[in-house]
């Protein structure tokens, strides 16, 4: 037990998955998925992905007290891919939806609506209605929410769980636009406002159907300490509602998701492990059995078993900086583009045969198709020389990179791959999402109303 025989099976899980990635990229090339008339691909590790799902369930399994009802709801908005929802599904892992398309995403999948939850911060009626009547979770985020959702409980008695949302206001992490704890967020009910701890009270104690309680802390850059602190508010409140209400009201916690991800090395951490000790440590009666669980990590399971790898079209030099001209830019890595100080990639350089590529490094910029000159996926990095030909794996972007496609330049989305040992020494791909050809985006730019704007007349003046 302890720590070194944890850190030690990660190290070779990590290890592992770094030498079926090498793999999978030589197939890549290799089988065509990855050629000059393909120059860009998503490729995802399905044993990555089971193995993560089961680091998951395995972390938390080992921490509460048995029988402890614990969903794990996958953050689809991290990677909004049917296949993966699917996988995870087999896994033992529901779905926490966002919005209509993420919902639509997770009945695709086969998730069940007792192993869904829909948050968040603008839903419509016809959303609210459609989800208590399947019976999915809601976590409403706001007062004018929870009036809308006492409007539809007095007109049928809800079967799906509820409860709302709270900021405990714990402070917010290093990238802004992903700290949903602080004190101005937009999302939950702010909990240290003025009035705000008392109003939530009485929504509960006015609501006996509400019986869970929610909150986010952040996502990428939150520190763990905070993440547990935020737990910790969230904790305090429903033992103060359940005491007020004389009973065990609120019988289900959702502790929300935000465990970072490390982009700066191959190894996983930190791990699920180490957080829920560390909950366990920080809110010891989190998991003593009273409370029901649900948790909503995205990035964690998937960044790290996901790989976008870009053909080298061109090489250049400018000003005496070598650049390499690739197929990946601000379309698949939108965030690493226009924000590189707080999203910087790990990449790996590979050879026109899809073999990683040694020799003495080169400080590079290696950048994308798109038309605008902070289109870089790196800039000065050190890699081996790249040449035409040559590709380039941006690492860690299973989630919130090729699956969130933008549309610069009218670029095309990426084919999507699942890759996995194929039994006799090679790798099999699965099909996750098919590459997008020229005449859908041309359908998606109003290809069908080609003259809808030269036809409509203006009224003459008088
Ligand atoms: C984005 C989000 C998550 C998942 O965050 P990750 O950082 O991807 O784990 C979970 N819950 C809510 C409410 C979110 O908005």
């Amino acid at each position: 037990m302890g720590g070194y025989g944890d850190e030690d099976r990660a190290g070779r899980t990590d290890g592992e998955r770094a030498v079926r990635r090498d793999e999978a990229v030589r197939a890549a090339v290799e089988q065509g998925l990855l050629g000059p008339d393909s120059p860009l691909v998503g490729l995802l590790d399905v044993q990555g992905i089971r193995e993560a799902a089961a680091d998951l369930t395995a972390a938390f399994a080992a921490v509460v007290a048995p029988g402890t009802p614990v969903l794990h709801a996958f953050a689809v908005k991290a990677t909004p891919l049917v296949p993966v929802l699917r996988l995870l599904r087999e896994e033992g892992i529901g779905a926490e939806v966002a919005s209509p398309g993420e919902l639509a995403l997770a009945r695709a999948a086969g998730v069940p609506a007792d192993r869904t939850v829909l948050d968040s911060p603008a839903k419509t009626p016809a959303e609210l209605r459609e989800a208590l009547a399947l019976g999915i979770a809601v976590n409403a985020d706001s007062p004018q929410e929870l009036d809308r959702i006492d409007a539809l409980v007095r007109s049928s008695t809800p079967r799906s769980p509820l409860g709302i949302r709270v900021n405990p206001q714990v402070g917010g992490g290093s990238i802004g636009a992903l700290s949903t704890a602080t004190a101005t967020s937009k999302f939950g009910v702010a909990l240290l406002d003025e009035g705000a701890r008392e109003w939530v009270v009485r929504a509960y104690l006015d609501r006996p159907w509400l019986t869970r309680l929610h909150a986010h802390t952040g996502s990428q850059g939150i520190p763990l300490s905070l993440m547990a602190r935020g737990v910790a508010e969230m904790y305090a409140l429903a033992e103060e509602i359940n005491e007020r209400a004389g009973r065990r009201q609120i019988d289900t916690l959702d502790i929300g998701g935000g465990l970072p991800v490390n982009f700066g090395s191959e190894a996983t951490t930190p791990t699920y492990a180490q957080y829920a000790r560390l909950l366990g440590e920080v809110v010891p009666g989190l998991f003593d059995g009273r409370y029901g669980l649900v948790t909503e990590f995205g990035r964690s399971l998937l960044a790290k078993q996901g790989t976008m790898v870009a053909r080298v079209e061109y090489t250049k030099s400018a000003g005496g900086r070598p650049v390499a001209v690739t197929h990946a830019g601000v379309q698949v890595a939108t965030r690493t583009v226009y924000a590189p100080g707080s999203w910087p990639l790990r990449l790996a350089a590979y050879d026109a045969k899809g073999r990683p590529k040694a020799g003495p490094e080169v400080v590079q910029d290696v950048a994308g198709p798109a038309c605008f000159a902070g289109d870089l996926l790196a800039e000065a990095r050190a890699l081996p020389p790249l040449e035409p030909g040559d590709h380039v794996a941006a690492l860690d972007t299973g989630a919130y990179y090729f699956a969130h496609h933008y549309a610069y330049n009218s670029l095309p989305r990426p084919g999507v791959y699942g890759y996995a040992p194929d039994g006799a020494g090679g790798v099999a791909f699965a099909t996750v999402r098919a590459p997008q050809g020229v005449e859908e985006i041309v359908a998606e730019a109003g290809g069908a109303h080609a003259s809808a704007l030269t036809t409509l007349r203006t009224p003459e003046r008088p």
